[in-house]
């Protein structure tokens, strides 16, 4: 199947920079290896890779490489079954951050509707680990759906107690049913809500809880529907957003529709200021984990501010 006339003209604005062989990308790589370890970075084939590797940061892919959905868009193998949980994967993990010396690690993973938890537990020993480990170092949680487990998965990874809860909605409403096997887009807005929630109710002596999301354009959707969605996602509790241009992984994939322009980067931007998140990041190149540590810190910080 060939490529898509549109994917083909890319963008000026989408070139990325190949790792400099000054930078760390081969330390961490052995790091990565080292542990047997998967990360998005590599499983989505994602373009910031010589960036954020160069510059010490990777986000960690737990339980598996093999996820049970087959979302449209998405370069991460699927099939009905993963693979059978590593046990040592927590330690491995909270390792390798200890190692890279990251002060915010994102740690995200692929569905697993196979089991009976969706993973949950796996998820909070993995954030134990990496708190005990490093103390010091923020822990960021890029979750999936857990469909049909929601409230239980909840309750069971943020007792862990993650300092960032991040759940991407993807797309907007219209969208959603085409390119998400089984995703919802008033389910992923309940799971960010009710994240704030359960933390707030069990407990409310903890520092709050920074709740996040993620948005892809280019599958299909127009300007209007994205800032339509912001606002669904602000007022569901969200703090922090990312905004990103598709890219079509291989030509089996879903086609993409458009490079969306810088202009509407920009306006997406200062829709996000009005709407109030604390941090909005839109950009061509922008990942939910690019530059996680600023984002967290640019929300904390406007948070902060505007409690004073
Ligand atoms: S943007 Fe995220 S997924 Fe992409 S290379 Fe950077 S840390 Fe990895």
């Amino acid at each position: 199947m060939p490529w898509s006339p549109i994917a083909r003209e890319r963008p000026d604005w989408m070139t990325v920079r190949a790792p400099s062989q000054r930078s760390r990308f081969g330390e961490l790589l052995e790091i990565v290896r080292d542990g047997n370890l998967h990360t998005v970075c590599e499983e989505a084939r994602c373009p910031n890779i010589g960036e954020c590797w160069g510059r010490g940061t990777a986000t960690f892919q737990i339980l598996g490489e093999t996820c049970t959905r087959a979302c449209r868009y998405c370069a991460v193998r699927s099939r009905k079954h993963g693979e059978d949980l590593d046990p040592l994967e927590p330690a491995k993990v909270a390792a390798a951050a200890q190692r890279m010396g990251l002060r915010h690690v994102v740690v995200t993973s692929v569905d697993r509707d196979d089991l009976d938890d969706r993973g949950a537990v796996h998820w909070a020993q993995t954030i134990t680990a990496l708190r005990r480990r490093c103390p010091e170092t923020t822990v960021e949680v890029l979750v999936p759906d857990f469909l049909g487990a929601e409230e239980a998965a909840l309750a069971t990874v943020l007792e862990a107690g993650p300092h960032v809860f991040n759940h991407n909605i993807e797309t907007c409403r219209r969208v959603q049913p085409i390119v998400r096997i089984k995703g919802d887009y008033d389910a992923a807005l309940h799971l960010l809500r009710r994240a704030r929630e359960v933390w707030a109710e069990r407990w409310p002596q903890r520092p709050a809880l920074l709740v996040k999301s993620g948005i892809v354009a280019g599958m299909g959707e127009t300007d209007d529907e994205i800032v339509e969605t912001m606002g669904d996602l602000r007022a569901s509790g969200v703090d922090v957003v990312t905004i990103g241009q598709y890219l079509q992984p291989t030509p089996r994939h879903l086609e993409l529709d458009r490079w969306v322009a810088l202009d509407s980067f920009r306006r997406f931007r200062a829709e996000g200021e009005r709407l109030g998140f604390g941090s909005v990041f839109a950009g061509p190149l922008v990942r939910s984990s690019y530059r996680a540590e600023e984002q967290q810190l640019a929300a904390t910080g406007a948070i902060r501010a505007a409690a004073l």
